[in-house]
């Protein structure tokens, strides 16, 4: 009979990139196959399945390729966390530490009202300071981050001690 493909044997991984010693878990190769694109977003929107949300935030770049289909899919509105100095109007930021250096990412003030119930969605957990730093923006926007939603989980570098207190779900788990 057909045997189906399981979402993990759609992700393509990269030794010794961007540089050695890293492996890269690729989502290029789900996302150019019909079935592993379905799967990936129906597989991250379960992790919703009977939550009360208002709004799905996702983060630069991949994180809007599967926030997106599933606030369409949930007909709840998306809201886009930016590298610095990409949004137009009136911005919050927040700095958080790459290994080496730091990064910013912004959000529209106007983007989130106080009291909303806000669902995170990202391709991967790698540290969780990208996902720690959009959480802190939300809350001080006044949302409350009700979930927060990963395709992939590198659960070696323990990025989810970041995220203490904080309803963390991922699709696949890489030790
Ligand atoms: P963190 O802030 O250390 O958790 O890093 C997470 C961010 O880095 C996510 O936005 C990912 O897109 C990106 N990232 C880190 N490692 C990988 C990888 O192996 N594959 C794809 N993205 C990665």
């Amino acid at each position: 009979g057909m045997v189906m493909k399981r979402l993990e044997d759609y992700v393509r991984s990269i030794p010794d990139f961007p540089e050695e010693g890293i492996i890269f878990r690729d989502i290029t190769s789900v996302l150019q196959d019909a079935d592993g694109l379905a799967l990936a977003i129906d597989s991250m929107q379960k992790c919703l399945e009977e939550m009360d949300v208002d709004v799905i935030v996702g983060t630069e770049s991949r994180g809007f390729i599967f926030g997106v289909p599933i606030a369409y899919n949930l007909h709840k509105p998306f809201v886009p966390v930016r590298k610095k100095g990409k949004l137009p109007c009136e911005t919050i930021s927040e700095e958080y530490d790459l290994e080496y250096g730091s990064s910013v990412i912004e959000m529209h003030k106007d983007s989130i009202k106080p009291g909303q119930k806000v669902a995170i969605v990202d391709d991967l957990i790698a540290t969780g300071g990208t996902v720690e730093a959009a959480v802190k923006m939300v809350e001080k926007l006044g949302g409350e981050v009700v979930k927060i939603v990963f395709l992939m989980e590198l659960a070696g570098l323990h990025g989810r001690d970041r995220l203490k207190g904080y309803q963390v779900e991922s699709v696949i788990r890489y030790e």
